[in-house]
């Protein structure tokens, strides 16, 4: 995000050599939305440009008990105009990037601006700098606003995943540019590198899962490959900026997923001749059979033609009724429907085992800030 580089002046030319950039002129920028006439505490960070910020050592300290401790450190003298001075206010570098920086500031001076909209990539791209400096700050008020906003599009629930599912398909099936609109949704590879780096694990297993889901072929536009749901469309993802070992983690999560793919397929159908409503032997067995046959077929192809289980097993259950409604008892169907829906929340618990992440801690800590741990 960048709100104000229509707004930024040149101020005064300098010569840095302490920057790392070498002896070339750097040009001062004041960001002037976050320039104020009261401010008592000048901000700089560096790029090709050294980006400007006058800002209140109280707003700061407020939030941040990291820059309340800075602040607290002895001041340079006003009078004395040195490196760590700015216009007779404390000078302080802040080593991220003028993006970043401006977007916390912004943050917390304007927090209305940071609106963040569900299920697009443009949210990532908004929150990015913000969470990556309200952790490395401690703005624990910010930080977790940031989380719950990533939690509502990479949940950790399944039932929350479910009605994220239906929205995102909802949302590319209005769309009258569906190849456009499945573009602008958030990319699991770049959410998993910002929760790895942030520390926010509750959205991994979402996103791995997502990520695992799209087979390579798919990659070309990264939806609209099967139709179990309306016009079924994943949310885009390319693997190629994933760590090896992540790369790794989405291999065996595939496969563990196809696995247990293969045991639903196989374990149902040991398990479709013990439930019936009927009594007389030849309806069971006709009831059974249909069901088999069902099963054998549409099931199957469900199972192994898609990646993405848990769509399979919705598209299962979402099917059932309308294809066997006059040849199998409700006894049955309601059972096998009951059964699928164990799986999905069996394959939902399971994922973090699958995808070798870090089980999230049983019990919260206290603090907010320690809530998701290293471990
Ligand atoms: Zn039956």
């Amino acid at each position: 995000m960048n709100p104000n580089s229509a707004t930024e002046t040149h101020l005064r030319k300098r010569t840095r050599t302490d920057n790392g950039l070498g002896d070339e002129k750097k040009i001062d920028k004041i960001c002037e939305e976050l320039w104020f006439e009261d401010g008592n505490v000048v901000i700089a960070s560096v790029e090709t440009s050294r980006h400007l910020f006058k800002v209140h050592k109280s707003v700061l300290s407020t939030h941040s008990l990291v820059l309340r401790d800075l602040f607290a450190l002895p001041q340079p003298i006003a009078a004395v105009q040195t490196e760590d001075t700015y216009n007779g206010l404390p000078l302080v570098d802040f080593p991220d990037s003028p993006d970043d920086v401006r977007d916390l500031l912004v943050a917390l001076y304007y927090p209305t601006k940071l609106v963040c909209r569900r299920n697009r990539r443009s949210t990532f791209k908004k929150v990015t700098g913000v969470l990556r400096l309200a952790t490395k700050y401690e703005i624990s008020a910010l930080r977790n606003h940031i989380r719950n906003v990533l939690d509502l599009d990479w949940p950790s629930t399944f039932e929350a995943w479910e009605t994220n599912e239906f929205a995102t398909n909802d949302m590319i099936g209005a769309s009258e540019k569906r190849f456009t609109m499945a573009s602008k949704l958030p990319n699991s590879s770049e959410i998993i590198n910002l929760a790895r780096e942030c520390r926010i694990t509750s959205i991994l297993p979402a996103a791995f899962y997502n990520i695992a889901r799209i087979q390579e072929s798919d990659e070309f536009d990264g939806y609209f490959k099967h139709d179990y749901l309306n016009n079924a469309c994943y949310r885009k993802s390319e693997m190629d900026d994933c760590s090896s070992d992540d790369l790794v983690r989405i291999i065996v999560g595939r496969e563990s997923l196809r696995r247990h793919s293969w045991d639903i397929y196989r374990g149902t159908r040991t398990w479709l001749y013990s439930e019936c409503a009927f009594e007389e032997d030849e309806r069971r067995e006709r009831c059974h059979l249909k069901l088999k046959e069902w099963w054998t077929k549409t099931a199957g192809e469900c199972l192994f033609v898609m990646e993405d289980l848990l769509g399979a097993l919705r598209m299962i259950i979402g099917t059932m009724d309308e294809d066997l409604s006059n040849e199998v008892c409700l006894e049955c169907r309601r059972t096998l429907v009951g059964r699928m829906k164990e799986q999905q929340q069996e394959i939902w618990g399971l994922l973090p085992i699958y995808f070798r992440l870090e089980a999230p801690p049983k019990v919260p800590k206290a603090d907010p800030m320690d809530s998701e741990s290293d471990e």
